[in-house]
């Protein structure tokens, strides 16, 4: 007959197989399964029938120890580092400076991009959009225009600038001798901010990304701002535009100018004036004959 064991030798062992069952380990068990009852009935085993009628308080020392890590992590579940984002491939701003240079992905192409930014869920203004709205033009033009973030009317169509202020910007572009084909327009955000707010931050950050490559691989002569958003993701800086619109500035390598935005003549004609004379400087730059009598 079995030897009665201490009570608190029985919780001591209950309460180490306890612990080596939570971790999936069960070896210490002589025939887990067939727990012959006194009575010979096949008894149904449970953690305490198991744990008091198979082992002998002798045999407590041949038990691995808890402290035995090596053999539990064998059975512990492999854990995969996460997956790091491929953020070395694409173009940080990597300090304050305004113009600094970061990386360009040799190779990289329009298509290459747009494929990269996919059907975009990198940020909140994905769940209202209808259509992601890339950028549409030449991709070898020597002159880019960059927007702030689609509206209703280029949201519904897929493409920068067809709305009123679009057709001012249409209106602008063939002023200056060129059609909308011969350069290309894009925008610092891809989707449409909800009421036509201003992206955000975060909205920004995630998405102008694709906006660096995308006049990384046009390589344009000029890149023309349209207003403060796009003036302030491409420069890096907090100074409001008046301060620097219509000045030559550089961006990687390139010419940079910034003017008011088509939507803000809209609601101010007058400033049309001062737009023209900064497209005029662009057009000099890219060798276009400035008509006369063309001054507003
Ligand atoms: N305003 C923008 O900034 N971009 C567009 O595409 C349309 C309006």
């Amino acid at each position: 007959m079995a030897e009665r064991i201490s009570e608190t030798l029985q919780k001591k062992l209950s309460g180490r197989l306890g612990f080596y069952e939570d971790l999936g380990i069960g070896l210490f068990y002589r025939d887990r399964g067939a727990v012959v009852a006194p009575h010979g009935e096949r008894q149904i085993e449970t953690p305490e029938t198991a744990r008091l009628s198979t082992i002998e308080p002798q045999k407590e020392a041949t038990l691995p120890k808890p402290a035995r890590k090596p053999a539990l992590q064998k059975t512990a579940p492999v854990v995969t580092p996460p997956v790091s984002p491929k953020i070395a491939s694409l173009p940080v701003v990597a300090g304050p400076s305004l113009f600094e240079a970061v990386e360009k992905i040799a190779g990289d192409t329009l298509l290459k991009v747009r494929e990269d930014l996919g059907e975009c869920t990198r940020c909140k203004l994905h769940s209202m959009r209808h259509k992601i709205v890339f950028g549409d033009g030449n991709p070898k033009a020597e002159l880019v225009f960059v927007g702030e973030g689609p509206g209703a009317d280029e949201d519904a169509q897929g493409l920068p600038f067809v709305g009123r202020a679009g057709k001012l910007l249409t209106q602008m572009i063939e002023a200056m001798g060129l059609q909308r084909k011969d350069v290309y327009i894009c925008n610092v955000v891809k989707c449409r901010p909800p009421e036509n707010r201003q992206p955000e931050e975060d909205e920004v950050t995630t998405c102008s990304p694709f906006l660096l490559r995308q006049i990384d691989t046009i390589a344009p002569k000029v890149i023309v701002c349209l207003g403060a958003v796009a003036a302030k993701t491409l420069l890096q800086t907090n100074r409001g535009i008046s301060q620097f619109r219509g000045e030559w500035l550089e961006f990687r390598g390139r010419k940079l100018l910034a003017t008011y935005h088509p939507a803000y003549l809209l609601r101010n004609p007058p400033a049309k004036s001062e737009v023209w004379k900064d497209l005029q400087k662009v057009m000099a730059v890219l060798g276009l004959e400035v008509k006369k009598g063309k001054s507003s």
